[in-house]
C-alpha cells in the first residue's frame, strides 16, 4: 500500500487522523517486508494484528500466513478494512479496544499464534504484557513501538533501560533482535523514534503458572523503589529468613538493588520462595 493509496482512502472518506489513537501509518514497503520477515511466517500460522489501521501490514500478513485476526478501535478504519479485504476468507476483523478486549477475562489460547503489529504506542507495553502473561501466550511477538520502549524490553541488568517491562516480557520471551524504523516511513511522521522488536517464546518455560504469578509479584515489589535495596521492599511480603536463604541460592547480595539483578536470579529466587515459603502479607 503506497502513501498515495493511503491518502486516497483517507481523503475519499474524509477521515481526519486521530492523534490520541497513535494513527501513524507505515507506508514504506521495505520496512513492512522486514517486519514480516522477522515474524518468520509459515503458511499455517495464525496472526494477531492489533491496530491494522488502513491495512498496509495486513495485506502482507494475509499473503504470508494461514489467517489474520485484526483488532481495530477506530470504526472509520474498520469500515475501510471491511471494504479492502471483503471476500478474504482468512481475515477476521474485530471492532474493539484491543487492551480492554485482552483484559475481558475470556479464556484464549494463543498457542500457534504470532502477534505481528505496528502497535498504538500509548497502549503498546500493556498489550504486550497482557499477552505475555496470559496462560497460553503467543509463540512470537513482533511489535513496532517507540524505540525507547524497545530498549526497555530488550535491556539487561545494570543498564539504564532495564526494569519491570524487561523482566515481565523476558520471563517468557527471548529478545531475538530489533531494528529502527525512521520516522519518515510513517504517515504522518511521529515525533518519537520507532523500532521493531522480535520476541520468541522460551521453551521450556522457566516457571509454571503459579511461579509466574509469584515472579510478577516479586519483580513488581522489587522495582517499586528501584534505587533502594530490594530486600527492604520484599520484607513487606516475605520473611527475612526465607528471603536471605533465597538470595543465597540465587547468588544475590543482600544489599543488591533490583536493577542489578538478572532474569535467571529472579527466577531462582521465585522458585525458592514458591517451594519454601508462600508470601505472608501479599
Ligand atoms: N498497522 C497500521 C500501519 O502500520 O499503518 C496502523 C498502525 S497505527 C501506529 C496504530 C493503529 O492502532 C491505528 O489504526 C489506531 O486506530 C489503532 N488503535 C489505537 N488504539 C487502539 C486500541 N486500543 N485497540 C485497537 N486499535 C487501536
Amino acid at each position: 500500500m503506497t502513501l498515495t493509496e493511503m491518502r486516497q482512502w483517507l481523503d475519499g472518506r474524509g477521515i481526519q487522523l486521530t492523534r490520541s489513537l497513535g494513527q501513524n501509518f507505515l507506508h514504506d514497503g521495505n520496512q513492512l517486508r522486514r517486519i514480516v520477515a522477522a515474524a518468520d511466517l509459515q503458511s499455517g500460522d495464525r496472526v494477531l494484528e492489533i491496530g491494522p489501521g488502513l491495512g498496509p501490514l495486513t495485506e502482507l500478513l494475509l499473503k504470508n500466513s494461514g489467517s489474520v485476526l485484526a483488532v481495530e478501535k477506530d470504526l472509520r478504519l474498520v469500515e475501510v478494512l471491511r471494504e479492502r479485504f471483503a471476500g478474504e476468507p482468512h481475515f477476521e476483523l474485530l471492532h474493539a479496544d484491543a487492551l480492554e478486549w485482552l483484559k475481558d477475562g475470556a479464556p484464549r489460547d494463543w498457542t500457534g499464534w504470532k502477534l505481528v503489529s505496528n502497535l498504538p504506542y500509548s497502549v503498546g507495553s500493556p498489550i504486550l504484557v497482557e499477552l505475555a502473561l496470559t496462560e497460553h501466550a503467543p509463540d512470537r511477538l513482533v511489535a513496532t513501538l517507540q524505540r525507547e520502549v524497545v530498549q526497555r524490553i530488550t535491556a539487561g541488568p545494570g543498564t539504564e533501560h532495564y526494569g519491570l517491562l524487561s523482566l515481565l516480557l523476558q520471563m517468557r520471551y527471548d529478545p531475538a533482535g530489533s531494528f529502527s524504523i525512521p520516522a519518515g516511513c510513517f504517515f504522518p511522521a511521529p515525533d518519537v523514534e520507532s523500532a521493531c522488536v522480535t520476541l520468541k517464546r522460551r521453551a521450556p518455560e522457566a516457571l509454571d503458572a503459579a511461579g509466574r504469578t509469584l515472579f510478577v509479584r516479586l519483580v513488581k515489589l522489587g522495582f517499586s523503589q528501584r534505587r533502594k535495596m530490594m530486600l527492604k521492599q520484599l520484607r513487606t511480603a516475605w520473611s527475612e529468613e526465607s528471603l536471605l536463604a533465597g538470595f543465597a541460592v540465587a547468588g544475590i547480595a543482600p544489599t543488591a538493588r533490583a536493577e542489578e539483578i538478572g532474569l535467571d536470579r529472579f527466577v531462582t529466587l521465585t522458585r525458592h520462595l514458591a517451594a519454601s515459603n508462600p508470601p505472608s502479607r501479599v
